[in-house]
């Protein structure tokens, strides 16, 4: 039995920050390949307009593709109700909305203060059609505003719990530490229990392992993570981007908590990202040092 839920935001996270672009073929190819190593869920793309993200221009297509491929949940992030819109008409089966708990990010990103955007996210979701996450960005820190007061982030999240089917929280640009990401998911259950759901980390500071764990100690079993820490963050060049996806699944399975996810058959995956986009940084420990001897995945 899975005890840890890993949705692979690579496809759209990691691809989206990437110096590289990767051609539809190779994207349904690595992404085939992540769902044959056992990821159930996986974050294939963003519907913003095309000539902002050049990179996330094909979307609707890898969508479809990933519509073929049996259990998986396919996922697909919109910044409003234009891109929601393109997200159920392609047929994506969750869509997620950054909803940034930093004024400035907020209104420099979707150019809407967060209390606009939490509005947009409501009139998605009395539109349906899709389920629909929102994620609280920026929920540890921001590099426009610095420090981002915690009351701020717990109001959204309640704000978003009264019509999301999930509430996750981001550290968008690798700002946490383990001590704040333990305090502020447990004052965001404290108000909305089940309904927060994910965590969202960066390696940026290479803590974000350490904030994987610390999150998973106060209750959380739903990650994110992009392969090979893929994508950078473009407001620290040079950091990597996501918590590493293979890191991550080793954590998890050599403490005893069952991924699903087979680590050899990631690292096949992991040969077709690094295949289709050479030049692009990729990070992780564990596919470099390989499995420790004796190694045993969870049960
Ligand atoms: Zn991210």
């Amino acid at each position: 039995m899975r005890q840890v839920h890993i949705c692979e935001v690579g496809p759209r996270d990691g691809l989206q920050n990437a110096k590289h672009l990767m051609s539809t073929e190779a994207k349904k190819a690595w992404i085939s390949a992540l769902a044959a190593a056992g990821l159930r869920e996986i974050e294939v793309g963003s519907f913003v307009p095309p000539k902002l993200i050049p990179a996330m221009a094909d979307t609707g297509e890898v969508v479809r593709h990933s519509l073929t491929i049996p259990g998986l949940k396919v996922v697909a992030l919109a910044p409003n109700l234009k891109g929601f819109q393109r997200a159920v008409e392609a047929g994506a089966h969750k869509v997620t909305f950054p909803v940034s708990a930093s004024r400035k990010h907020s209104e420099s990103n979707v150019r809407m203060t967060p209390e606009q955007m939490v509005e947009e996210v409501r009139r998605c979701a009395q539109v349906g059609g899709a389920e629909i996450e929102g994620a609280v960005s920026t929920a540890f820190g921001c590099t426009m505003q610095g420090a981002v007061p915690e009351d701020d982030v717990v109001r959204i999240a309640v704000s978003l719990a009264q019509f999301c089917d999930a509430v996750a929280l981001a550290d968008t640009v690798g700002y946490a530490n383990p001590a704040q990401v333990k305090r502020i998911f447990s004052r965001v259950q404290k108000e909305i229990g089940g309904k927060l759901e994910g965590a969202h980390f960066h390696n940026t500071r290479g803590l974000g392992l350490a904030n994987a764990l610390a999150a998973y100690e106060v209750g959380v079993r739903n990650f994110d993570s992009s392969m090979g820490g893929l994508g950078g963050c473009p407001f620290a060049p040079g950091a990597s981007g996501n918590v590493i996806t293979e890191d991550l699944v080793f954590m998890f399975e050599s403490m005893g908590a069952s991924t699903g996810i087979d680590l050899e058959r990631l690292f096949e995956a992991r040969a077709i990202l690094t295949e289709a986009i050479p030049q692009e940084p990729i990070y992780g420990h564990t596919p470099q040092a390989g499995l420790p001897k004796g190694f045993r995945a969870a049960a």
